[in-house]
C-alpha cells in the first residue's frame, strides 16, 4: 500500500463562530509526505483547522490548497483525505473487514478487489487474524488500528488524525505512536496529526506547529522547538524549563532575577526579556562552589535520573535533572550546594 502525499497550504485562514475567533491568520505549509503535528491546549483551534481542511466546516476568509490547488469549492469526498478520530468511530454493525472496505465500497471498487485491499491494510496493522470480529469485540488499541486501516485503505493523499490515541492508556499510547510512525513511513502519505500531548508531538513528527488561540506560534522540527523556543509560551509548553527574568544586560555580562550576575558570552541574548534553561543543562556542584550558591529544597528520585529543586540565596527556584549513577549519594533537603550555568545554554525569549 502506498500513496503519493500531497502538499498542503493554509493561507491566512480565519474561522469564527459568532464573535469567537477559532482560527486567526492561520498559515502553514506541509510538505509532501511530511508528518506535521498541531500541538496546543484544548480549545486552541486544532480540530477546527482539520475540519476546515477536510471540508466539514467552511472558513470566513483565507485559502486552503492541496497540491497547490484551492479546495474551497471542492466537496469533502473529492479531497481524498483519510481521517482517524479520538472516539472509536467504527460502524458498530459491520465486521472489522467490512469497516475497512467501506471507503472502497463507497468508491465503487469491485467486491473481490475491495476485500483484497482491505485485508492488505489490516495485515499492515496486524489485525488480519481478526477480520470477522465486530467492533465491540475489540480492545481500544485494536479499534484504533482498524480505524487507521480504514482511513488509509483507499490510499488517500492526506491523512488527518485528531487525538487518535487520546482514549488509550499511556503504555499502549507509546506503542501505537511508534506503529503510526512506521505505517506512515511505509505508506508515504502526508499527515496532519493533532495532539495536546507534547511528548507525543516530539516523538512522532517531522515538524510541530505549536498553536495558541487559533494561531501558529512557532513551527519547526521537534529538536528546534525544544532547543530554541522563541517565546515564553513555547518554552513553557514543551518540556520543563527554568524561566529567568533579565534584570540588566551590558557588555560582558547580564544579571538575572534571583541569580545576580552571569558571566560569559551573551551576544545571542541581546534584547531578551526572559531567558530559559533546561533542567538537564544546569550543572549542580554537589560539593558546593560554582558561580551560584544554593541549597537543596527537594530531591526526587526517578530511577534513571534525579531531579533537584535548588533554591538560590535570593529565593529563586531552579530545577536541575541529572542522570543517576549507581551508588551516588542522594543528599537530603537543606544541604548546601552550588550550580553553574553556561551562557551558551541560555535561550532568549520574548513575552
Ligand atoms: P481544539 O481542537 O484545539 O481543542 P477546537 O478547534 O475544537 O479546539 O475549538 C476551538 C475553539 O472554537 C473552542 O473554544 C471551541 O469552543 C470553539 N468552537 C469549536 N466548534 C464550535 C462551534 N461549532 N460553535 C461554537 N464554537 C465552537
Ligand atoms: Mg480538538
Amino acid at each position: 500500500m502506498s500513496s503519493t502525499g500531497a502538499t498542503i497550504d493554509f493561507r491566512n485562514v480565519r474561522k469564527s463562530y459568532g464573535k469567537f475567533v477559532a482560527l486567526e491568520n492561520f498559515s502553514m505549509h506541509v510538505g509532501r509526505g511530511e508528518f506535521m503535528t498541531l500541538l496546543g491546549a484544548s480549545g486552541s483551534g486544532k480540530t477546527t483547522a482539520l475540519n476546515a481542511l477536510a471540508g466539514f466546516t467552511d472558513i470566513d476568509s483565507g485559502e486552503i490548497l492541496i497540491d497547490g490547488v484551492s479546495i474551497t469549492n471542492l466537496p469533502t469526498e473529492k479531497r481524498e483525505i483519510g481521517m482517524v478520530f479520538q472516539s472509536y468511530s467504527l460502524f458498530p454493525h459491520r465486521s472489522v473487514l467490512r469497516n475497512v472496505s467501506f471507503p472502497l465500497e463507497m468508491r465503487g471498487v469491485p467486491r473481490a478487489e475491495a476485500r483484497r485491499r482491505s485485508e492488505k491494510a489490516l495485515a499492515m496493522v496486524r489485525m488480519d487474524a481478526l477480520v470477522d470480529r465486530m467492533p465491540h469485540e475489540l480492545s481500544g488499541g485494536q479499534r484504533q488500528r482498524v480505524a487507521f486501516a480504514r482511513a488509509v485503505v483507499f490510499e488517500p493523499r492526506v491523512l488527518l488524525m485528531d487525538e487518535p490515541l487520546g482514549a488509550l492508556d499511556l503504555k499502549l499510547r507509546e506503542t501505537l505512536q511508534l506503529e503510526i510512525k512506521a505505517y506512515q513511513r511505509q505508506i508515504g502519505c502526508t499527515v496532519i496529526y493533532v495532539t495536546h500531548d507534547q511528548g507525543e508531538a516530539l516523538t512522532l513528527s517531522d515538524r510541530v506547529a505549536v498553536m495558541d488561540k487559533g494561531r501558529v506560534l512557532q513551527v519547526g522540527p521537534p529538536e528546534e522547538l525544544y532547543d530554541r523556543p522563541r517565546s515564553r509560551f513555547v518554552a513553557e509548553f514543551i518540556g520543563a524549563n527554568n524561566l529567568l527574568t533579565v534584570e540588566r544586560a551590558e557588555n560582558g555580562g547580564m544579571a538575572l532575577e534571583g541569580l545576580g550576575p552571569i558571566k560569559g558570552d551573551i551576544a545571542h541574548l541581546s534584547g531578551a526579556e526572559f531567558v530559559s534553561i533546561r533542567p538537564e543543562l544546569v550543572r549542580v556542584r554537589h560539593g558546593g562552589g560554582g558561580a551560584h550558591p544554593a541549597r537543596l529544597k527537594e530531591t526526587v528520585f526517578f530511577g534513571n535520573s534525579v531531579r533537584y529543586v535548588l533554591l538560590t540565596d535570593a529565593d529563586k527556584e531552579i530545577s536541575a535533572i541529572e542522570p543517576r549513577r549507581p551508588g551516588q549519594e542522594i543528599r537530603p533537603a537543606g544541604a548546601r550546594v552550588g550550580f553553574d550555568l553556561d551562557t551558551t545554554d541560555l535561550v532568549a525569549l520574548t513575552a
